[in-house]
């Protein structure tokens, strides 16, 4: 198949439709989706007429509404377009009600106390702006979901609502500065890393299946010291499943663009070209499973935990994220005239503000029992919240503020105000790559969500925070009697207040942690450091004021997050106390009795039989501390449950479990280096890191 047949060959997308549906009814869904209209019924019915007829056109019998709830991954209930008719048989149908509203029975998804059980009913809407496509012979209908009463019950539906959000003060914003904006954008594109390994390996360690992640295993003694992965020439099968990887995207729409390898071994990276940010993230959901899925053709299992490794580098999903007008300009590409630098100096200080003053929600929004493992650890962007702007920007606003001129390019062209600025050119090579939320050019790059995040909630905080300082500023300037006054008037006070979450030095240094908290910024090391926050005072008038989240939906979220963290350590520790008990320390017990007996056998003939004696004695010593290890274990395990799965259970699994389950495991991979690897009974790091061929 050639190129331009294979791409969208499978998603019903704006080529689909303005070549099948009637002009009018064409229109009139561009009409609604920019203006955030709802659909007539009568336009869903034309539009779900012909979106069926498509799919059934490529053998499509089923459909789906294709959601996020709260598990934080994507569910779908399928039905078929079958129908009966009045003569007995049958008909393909779907109507334009079973295209815009969905109701799959609710009562198992995380709802934290939204929605009792008994009222079990949540409805499902179709997201217009994100296309229709058929997976595995599926149509999947992109939904959000809410609950009878219209609480959200997803990551959609408050995506959206910051989009709104964001939207209408930016183009407030930009009127302002005398702009036609009629709508703006938020872009997205997130690099996504994961680790590929053989499924024959992976299914041998019960830690990798139920959990993503090793919870034993001893260094091998080749890890990525060396260096030689990183961008490195790519093994044949991975070039092939790196390939079919791009086909089977590029058939839903999806453009994927960069692939390569990453730091350490059988660890890739793959990013497609940015999109507005609904549709991005529905698509790194479907990118996600599609990894996996075609993964699992060659006998590789694509890991997308943050931490599949100790000691390895983990995986992370860079957010790149920007702002377009709906005349395709890059708000955060300085511009020529003085006008838009005013106006690009302005947008950042915003950013600046966003960030500096909800730190807290940018930490949440990436907290999970998994990616701490991953933040602060010397791969990634510390849990401290801080942002790179590079020297130029930052001198530039640091002059305004000062009430100085910029003087270190000569060219001097540019005002603001009575301030004289150079005109700047925005030199990527000064990046910064330890920085969490960095300044690369034209867009921001925040670099600490998890590689098995979904990107709605970084991105909804991202668009919350900075529409109400885009709503700050556009009040003020509205009301200044000078405008290029009142600018420089925000960027000063932006600089005075919220000028110490810039930070363009090295965010994996010691100093760094010490410095940030001389200056006052956040940082919460865990998650269940940070999930207390959700419901401050402050960020309960944020989402409301903004129309994002109300307060019931905030603490109903911060229930599930709470749970999940519990839950998730929880599994965790039983499954390490399964695999010692049932599989590691027989294994050590077996090998130790065959070196006492081969010690025995050698004695009998009067050989000298004491390395035999030395390393029974030691293992022996080394299984009673893993049986006390698991019985310590046990207890802390057996007192957190009593706490019950609220924040002090969390505290309890952070504070005793967690700690408890690294002793265990340093005893046990003690026991893997003293043991002969044909009586180990799985496969050991080495086997896993580089079993791809
Ligand atoms: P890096 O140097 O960080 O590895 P990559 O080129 O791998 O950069 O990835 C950059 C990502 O940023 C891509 O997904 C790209 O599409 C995205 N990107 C580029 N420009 C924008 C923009 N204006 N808005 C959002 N994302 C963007
Ligand atoms: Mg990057």
């Amino acid at each position: 198949m050639i190129m331009s047949d294979l791409y969208g060959s499978m998603v019903f997308d704006d080529r689909a439709m303005s070549k099948r549906l009637p002009k009018e009814t064409y229109r009139e869904l561009k009409r609604c989706c920019a203006l955030d209209l709802p659909l007539s019924l009568e336009t869903a019915n034309v539009i779900a007429s012909a979106m069926k007829d498509w799919a059934v056109e490529k053998g499509v019998t089923h459909f789906t509404h294709w959601f996020q709830p709260l598990t934080g991954i994507t569910a779908e209930k399928h039905d078929s377009f079958i129908s009966p008719t009045k003569s007995g048989g049958v008909i393909m149908e779907l109507s334009g009600k079973e295209l815009i509203k969905g109701e799959p029975d609710a009562s198992s998804f995380p709802s934290g106390g939204l929605r009792s059980t008994f009222e079990a009913r949540g409805y499902t809407a179709w997201d217009p702006t994100s296309y229709a496509f058929i997976k595995d012979g599926i149509l999947c209908i992109p939904t959000a979901f809410c609950s009878y009463n219209g609480d959200a019950l997803d990551k959609k539906t408050p995506l959206l609502r910051s989009m709104e959000a964001l939207n209408k003060q930016g183009v407030r914003l930009l009127h302002l500065f005398g702009r036609k904006t009629e709508r703006l954008n938020m872009t997205v594109g997130p690099e996504q890393e994961y680790f590929l390994v053989s499924t024959d390996m992976y299914e041998k360690r019960k830690d990798l299946f139920y959990t993503g992640r090793t919870l034993f295993g001893a260094r091998p003694p080749k890890g990525q010291e060396l260096d030689d992965h990183y961008f490195g020439a790519i093994k044949p099968i991975i070039v092939k499943y790196m390939k079919e990887l791009d086909e089977e995207l590029w058939k839903v729409g999806i453009l994927a663009k960069t692939k390569h390898n990453e730091v350490a071994p059988a660890q890739h990276e793959f990013a497609p070209i940015y999109t507005t940010v609904n549709v991005a993230s529905d698509q790194n959901q479907l990118t996600m499973e599609i990894m996996k899925k075609v993964a699992s053709k060659y006998g590789m299992t694509c890991l997308l935990h943050e931490k599949p490794f100790d000691g390895v580098n983990g995986s992370g999903k860079h957010n790149n994220w920007s702002l377009c007008t709906n005349f395709g300009h890059n708000l955060f590409e300085p511009g020529k005239s003085p006008q838009d630098n005013a106006q690009f100096l302005l947008i950042v200080a915003a950013v600046i503000a966003a960030v500096d003053e909800h730190q807290d929600l940018l930490r949440i929004a990436v907290a999970s029992a998994s990616n701490d493992h991953r933040l602060g650890a010397n791969e990634a962007p510390p849990a401290i919240v801080s942002m790179y702007l590079g020297d130029e920007i930052t001198g530039i606003l640091q002059a305004i503020a000062d009430g100085r001129e910029y003087s270190r390019r000569a060219k001097c062209d540019v005002k603001i105000g009575v301030h004289v600025l150079p005109k700047f050119a925005m030199d990527s090579a000064d990046r910064n790559r330890t920085s969490p939320f960095a300044f690369t050019g034209n867009k921001f790059e925040f670099r600490m969500p998890g590689s098995s995040q979904s990107i709605t909630s970084v991105n909804l905080v991202i668009n919350t925070i900075i529409a109400e300082q885009f709503e700050k500023f556009a009040d003020e300037l509205e009301n200044a009697e000078d405008f290029n006054a009142g600018i420089t008037a925000i960027i000063r006070r932006v600089m005075n207040e919220h000028g110490r979450i810039i930070f363009n030095g090295n965010n994996y240094s010691d100093e760094w942690v010490v410095e940030a908290e001389r200056r006052g910024l956040l940082n919460l090391p865990s998650t269940i450091d940070a999930l207390p926050y959700i419901t401050s005072e402050k960020n309960i008038a944020l989402f409301e004021s903004q129309g994002v989240f109300t307060e019931r939906e905030l603490r109903s979220r911060q229930e599930i997050y709470i749970e999940n963290y519990c839950r998730l350590i929880n599994i965790e520790a039983m499954t390490m106390i399964d695999m010692a008990k049932m599989e590691i320390i027989p294994a050590v017990i077996k090998f130790k009795s065959r070196l006492t007996k081969a010690a025995k056998n050698a004695a009998a003939v009067g050989v000298d039989a004491h390395d035999e004696v030395e390393i029974a004695s030691k293992l022996s010593v080394l299984i009673s501390k893993a049986r006390e290890a698991v019985q310590s274990l046990e207890e802390a395990l057996g007192e957190t449950h009593a706490l019950g799965e609220n924040i002090e259970g969390g505290r309890s699994y952070r504070d005793s479990v967690l700690p408890k389950m690294q002793e265990l495991r340093n005893v046990c991979d003690q026991m893997e280096l003293n043991t002969a690897k044909e009586y180990w009974p799985m496969p050991s790091y080495g086997d896993i890191l580089f079993s791809v061929h």
